[in-house]
């Protein structure tokens, strides 16, 4: 017997009711670990959303209702061109409601899947906004996001970038605290977290080192068959930077943030200065045709 529980079908159109706003609710977008996801239509403003739908029968243990009521709160309060922005939220008996900015070009996993390894303009005009986004969390907001991984950022119509999904996100409260519980697995995790010795900002800049080394050579660093080989390799930081495909400035970045030790690893701040970033072709917008072919630069 299955033990996913029966839940209601979602109304075809649902009401903010404390905002007065009524959405159609359209096409479907995709699934994540409680949501699903559709664009939702402004009734009156014809504006199109991205509607997060969470049924209430998934939210049944407390923590679960807490850990969500917690994202809102948090996610709520953020506002930057490369973090997804918050709308609103709302409630009816069966399902709780999240409206998003849309991005509407899916994220960097379907990106990479398509075109497997990109060019050094491209990975340089993402990671630019990937540190921006992040600059912005840690800097001005005092947030780390715990789970950056190419399923988690977002492209919008016009090719910008936005950081999503802040579910394990967490808000530091004093310079020097470390956090000592994660609950939850990161996909793009840092040795600190594997080895429980307390973590902070330093974490995203581990993963933002994952994505970048993804995206230049076409597979995550430490990829094994094994989880668990997966996670020594973590551990001991045992990964290889292939010479001839990758520059020097892109191997030094790439290396910066994959440092072993969190204290000497490159910060948000550091990386938007690096030579990868500042010098070297950065293209001001990338064409929609770049989701599926390699684009020309002229
Ligand atoms: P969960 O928090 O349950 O993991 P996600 O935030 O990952 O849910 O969203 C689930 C899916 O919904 C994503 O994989 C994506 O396909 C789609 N999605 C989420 N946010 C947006 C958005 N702002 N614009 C467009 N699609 C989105």
């Amino acid at each position: 017997m299955s033990r996913r529980r029966e839940t209601a079908p979602i109304p075809t159109t649902v009401s903010d009711t404390l905002n007065g706003v009524t959405y159609k609710r359209l096409r479907y977008l995709g699934k994540g670990g409680f949501a699903r996801c559709y664009e939702f239509q402004n009734a009156t403003t014809g504006e199109v959303v991205a509607g997060k739908v969470v049924s209430k029968s998934l939210l049944t243990k407390p923590h679960q209702k807490e850990k969500m009521m917690q994202e809102i709160a948090l996610h709520k309060t953020l506002q930057h061109r490369n973090v997804v922005m918050f709308k609103s939220s709302f409630q009816d008996p069966h399902f709780v409601y999240i409206t998003l900015e849309i991005c509407k070009k899916q994220s960097l996993m379907e990106l990479h899947k398509r075109r497997g390894p990109l060019t050094e303009p491209e990975v340089r005009y993402y990671m630019k906004q990937i540190g921006e986004g992040m600059d912005y969390l840690h800097n001005t907001m005092k947030i780390i996001h715990r789970d950056l991984k190419l399923g988690n950022i977002f492209i919008n119509s016009d090719m910008v970038l936005k950081l999503g999904d802040l579910g394990l996100a967490t808000r530091i409260n004093s310079p020097d605290e470390r956090k000592r519980t994660l609950c939850g697995t990161p996909n793009y995790i840092a040795p600190e977290i594997l080895v429980k010795s307390g973590h902070s900002f330093e974490v995203d800049m581990w993963s933002s080192g994952c994505i970048m080394y993804t995206l230049l050579v076409g597979k995550p660093p430490f990829e094994t068959s094994s989880l668990k080989e997966t996670y020594s390799r973590i551990k001991r930081t045992e990964y290889v930077i292939p010479e001839d495909t990758v520059g020097p400035a892109a191997s030094n970045l790439i290396t910066s943030m994959l440092m072993n030790n969190p204290k000497t690893r490159i910060t948000a701040t550091k990386m938007l200065q690096h030579e990868f970033l500042t010098e070297g072709y950065l293209p001001k917008r990338l064409p929609t045709s770049s989701l599926t072919v390699r684009p020309h630069f002229t």
